[in-house]
């Protein structure tokens, strides 16, 4: 099995290394990561710049930076590999990528990227609260056995993992938390007094109990299958059953 790893944290975040690792008893392994950090840069491609590769050993294992997004990433990494990938894994990312969230997130597109090309893809992220790193040598065994269990069942194309702070109680399947958005705009003044904008989150309380942020909350490996078809098709039905009465 090919298994091509990206992150959007850069290719030198610790992050990806263990990913990395842990991948390399299920297959053969390829880092091809930004060599930058490209978080919160969710699914956007570079299509009016070129691209280049260039190469970055990762202790014994093969890396490559790219001068782009972590969805650009995966099209070359792809693309470069004969076109013979069978699954991609990002992350780990350091930062929780949950519920509303996932919208923005640069982790996930480059498992959705996967997943538009017709592989499969799976997203791991970690929070880290106040900046702190997670103790990956912990977390290794977990991402094996989630690798394990989610490998295994090749109807599922795309998955977002999340884990939790400290040692994981258990594994669990969820749904993405849709109650709240977290995301706040905040005002602050740059040194000569003008104003600038900062994007910050603010905490989520009272997530829904079947959630991918319940599940995290309560120290739980959360699971969350996803799907690449936005329509809503009750929406679609109900306004076509409209029509229908409408054209009558
Ligand atoms: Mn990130």
């Amino acid at each position: 099995m090919r298994i091509l790893i990206t992150n959007d944290d850069g290719v030198y975040s610790p992050g990806i290394a263990a990913l990395a690792q842990a991948a390399t008893e299920f297959g053969e392994v390829r880092i091809v990561a930004p060599d930058v950090e490209m978080s919160s840069a969710g699914h956007s491609i570079s299509s009016s710049r070129p691209l280049t590769v260039k190469k970055t050993p990762i202790g014994s294992m093969d890396a490559w930076r790219v001068n782009g997004t972590p969805a650009d990433c995966v099209g070359l990494g792809v693309f470069t590999w004969d076109n013979n990938v069978d699954v991609v894994l990002s992350g780990i990312n350091l930062g929780p990528n949950l519920g509303n969230a996932m919208w923005h997130s640069g982790t996930l597109a480059g498992a959705k990227q996967a997943a538009l090309l017709g592989l499969r893809g799976i997203a791991f992220s970690v929070p880290t609260p106040e900046g702190k790193h997670p103790d990956f040598e912990v977390l290794k065994p977990w991402v094996k056995s989630v690798l394990d269990l989610l490998i295994g069942i090749p109807e599922l194309r795309l998955v977002n993992v999340n884990l939790p702070v400290g040692r994981p109680k258990g594994i669990r399947w969820t749904c993405q938390s849709v109650r709240h958005y977290d995301g706040k705009v905040v005002q602050a003044k740059d040194p000569a007094g003008r104003a600038i904008y900062w994007y910050t989150v603010v905490p989520i309380e009272g997530a829904e109990e079947q959630s991918d942020l319940y599940a995290v909350q309560h120290g739980m490996v959360s699971m969350t299958p996803l799907r690449l078809d936005l329509t809503d098709h009750e929406q679609l039905a109900r306004a076509k059953s409209l029509e229908q009465i409408r054209f009558a």
